[in-house]
């Protein structure tokens, strides 16, 4: 707190310098984001990246000229296949088509991926010098030209694993947070899912709520690649914060633990859906408020596109699958401790859904629909204790396992470096909303 207003403090006295008002916005941002955080910012978006490069190429080059090499890129869409894709990056070179032909293993390191990216520098005369595939999943192939044939050879470069740190606000989405601040979508996602025991994402997320993360990311060429792992991580929900740590040792399972060393994984689950763009755009507005209607029908609606997966929330053993009324197509599942968990309006089952099965938390179990009495695409999901429906967005869960007695100093020392930074990252973004004011 005090480190905050003496910020403040900093910001005002530096105002009256009457420098520039755009200048000493520019260098005001640049002195809170290198002289708070400890840890080195994220280069810009992915897409603005590609936006400066894609400016090279300009009207007054001669289409004669053979040397002059243009970078050109292309998302991969859904059900795309790489011919098309070298046709819309303006590429026609038969000796690239031959080379990706030739082999198994250059055929399998180009599976596309939906979202992912294919980059080619490529010539006038439409051949290619260079194809990078930046893969979402996998990492990064490149084929390239070389030797005095210039024959091409395929290499997987080397990516470089750097840690960064964020922190943002919530306006209207925990996406468009997340995009605000510069990072990738599988960052949100893979936080939900740290979060996942503690916090719905697909109903909880409000206007004002805050995050903080530390993670590890591969990065090729000044890129984000993918996710190595979110180190640690701060979630303040409607003004409760909720934080997360990594911790492995030999003597401890690796995975993400409170500030006391309890596990973040508890035995439900928050929400039966995973957290996506899908259903995050879903959710909001037409459902809500759900607790109004909660006592009418004892249980929680979440609107979602059709054929959306449907998890089990806990482990247990499937007690019914089948039509049964309002309810439609319908899954019951009994876990432990007298808790029983229902899931209703499915669209279909998932594959060898039966009666006595044994069903791990998270598994999907059954696709959204609308079958029974519903007006729309939505999952009716019920929680039950000892056979009365219980509000699960209320349900207290018993906390997870604990860390080992013997490795707690170590995880104590880990945490509270960790925390640190994320207090000192907190700061910044407040420090940064309110001057914008
Ligand atoms: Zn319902």
């Amino acid at each position: 707190m005090i480190a905050q207003l003496r910020l403040f403090a900093t910001i005002r006295s530096r105002l009256f310098l009457k420098v520039s008002a755009v200048l000493s916005l520019v260098s005001l941002s640049v002195i809170i984001a290198f002289g708070l955080s400890p840890i080195s910012q994220p280069t810009t978006s992915s897409s603005t990246t590609i936006s400066e490069i894609l400016e090279h190429p300009t009207s007054t080059v001669s289409a004669e000229d053979h040397s002059i090499e243009f970078v050109k890129e292309e998302k991969v869409r859904r059900g795309d296949y790489l011919g098309l894709i070298l046709e819309r990056l303006g590429v026609d070179d038969p000796q690239l088509q031959e080379f990706i032909k030739s082999s198994k293993l250059i055929k399998k390191s180009l599976r596309l991926i939906a979202g992912s990216r294919i980059r080619v520098i490529v010539k006038a005369d439409k051949s290619v010098e260079k194809l990078i595939y930046f893969n979402n999943k996998s990492g990064v192939t490149q084929i390239s030209r070389s030797g005095i044939n210039r024959n091409f050879a395929l290499t997987q470069p080397e990516l470089s694993k750097r840690r960064y740190s964020k922190s943002g606000t919530v306006e209207d989405s925990l996406f468009g947070a997340f995009e605000k601040a510069g990072l990738d979508d599988r960052l949100a996602t893979e936080m939900a899912n740290i979060f996942s025991s503690e916090i719905d994402f697909n109903r909880d997320v409000r206007k004002e709520d805050k995050f903080s993360i530390i993670f590890d990311a591969n990065y090729f060429a000044g890129e984000f690649i993918n996710l190595d792992k979110i180190v640690a991580a701060e979630y303040v929900n409607a003004g409760e914060s909720h934080k997360a740590f990594f911790f492995s040792s030999d003597k401890q399972p690796s995975g993400y633990y409170t500030p006391d060393g309890k596990s973040v994984k508890r035995a439900f689950l928050r929400s039966p859906l995973k957290f996506s763009r899908i259903t995050s755009g879903f959710s909001s507005g037409r459902m809500h408020p759900v607790l109004k209607k909660w006592r009418a029908h004892k249980g929680v609606d979440y609107g979602a596109p059709t054929g959306t997966e449907v998890l089990s929330t806990g482990r247990g053993t499937v007690r019914f699958v089948g039509t049964k009324g309002g309810y439609g197509k319908f899954v019951e599942i009994r876990h432990s401790n007298g808790i029983t968990t229902r899931y209703a309006h499915l669209s279909r089952y998932a594959k060898g859904m039966k009666s006595g099965k044994r069903i791990e938390q998270g598994e999907v179990i059954g696709y959204v629909g609308k079958t029974g009495l519903a007006t729309g695409p939505h999952l009716h999901y019920e929680f039950l204790a000892n056979g009365r429906q219980i509000n699960p967005t209320k349900a207290v869960m018993p906390p997870g396992p604990s860390i080992t007695q013997s490795e707690i100093p170590e995880f104590m020392n880990v945490m509270q470096t960790h925390e640190t930074s994320l207090r000192v990252l907190a700061n910044t973004a407040i420090v940064n909303v309110d001057y914008g004011e």
